[in-house]
């Protein structure tokens, strides 16, 4: 084996097999249907004030390199007559974190589709991750954290808006640490 190791050894036997498993459960997201996911939690209201789910867990795969970055989702969006349940939202994050992905892709695709299903005045999504493939290989970058947004709508065309999302997903621990960074150009290089 190219690695140096022995495949027929006991704790890898079955590896493959885990391997394969795993790497299913991980791109399930390709599988899942986002109508029928959402399609009983679309709602008709008169609400058209900010509604803002902020911190949803996610894990997702570089796929560049096959290795983990997960973080936190922050998303919210201005309704015009229908809103979605708050608790498919980390749903409609996992079906799009659950591909090979890269972490700028993955931002426009939750925002695209929640514009699609409940045509907001607004949408925004910010991820903020730790990339192992940054992490794990790199000598300065243990710490990173990447940063991407997908402002659309009035949160692209209103600054204000903007701001007020902005303001409402910062914790202090971060603004104090002052760890995120923007990174242009973020996905991981091909190497
Ligand atoms: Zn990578």
């Amino acid at each position: 084996m190219e690695l140096g190791e022995d495949p027929s050894r006991e704790g890898l036997l079955d590896t493959p097999k885990r391997v394969e498993k795993a790497l299913k459960f991980l791109t399930s997201g390709y599988a899942a249907d986002v109508d029928a996911t959402l399609n009983n939690a679309l709602f008709s209201v008169d609400y058209n004030e900010m509604v803002i789910v902020r911190d949803i867990d996610f894990y997702s795969l570089c796929e560049h390199h096959l290795l983990p970055f997960f973080g936190k989702c922050h998303v919210a969006y201005i309704p015009q007559g229908r809103v979605l349940g708050l608790s498919k939202m980390p749903r409609l994050v996992d079906i799009f974190a659950r591909r090979l992905q890269i972490q700028e892709r993955l931002t426009n695709q939750i925002a695209q589709t929640i514009c699609q299903k409940i045509d907001p005045l607004g949408v925004a999504v910010v991820m903020e991750a730790t990339h192992l493939c940054m992490s794990m290989r790199g000598v300065e970058k243990q710490n990173s954290v990447a940063a991407t947004s997908a402002m659309l709508g009035v949160f692209r065309e209103d600054a204000r808006t903007r701001m007020e999302f902005l303001e409402l997903i910062k914790r202090p621990d971060m603004m104090s640490r002052g760890s995120v960074s923007s990174v242009p150009g973020l996905a991981c290089v091909s190497d």
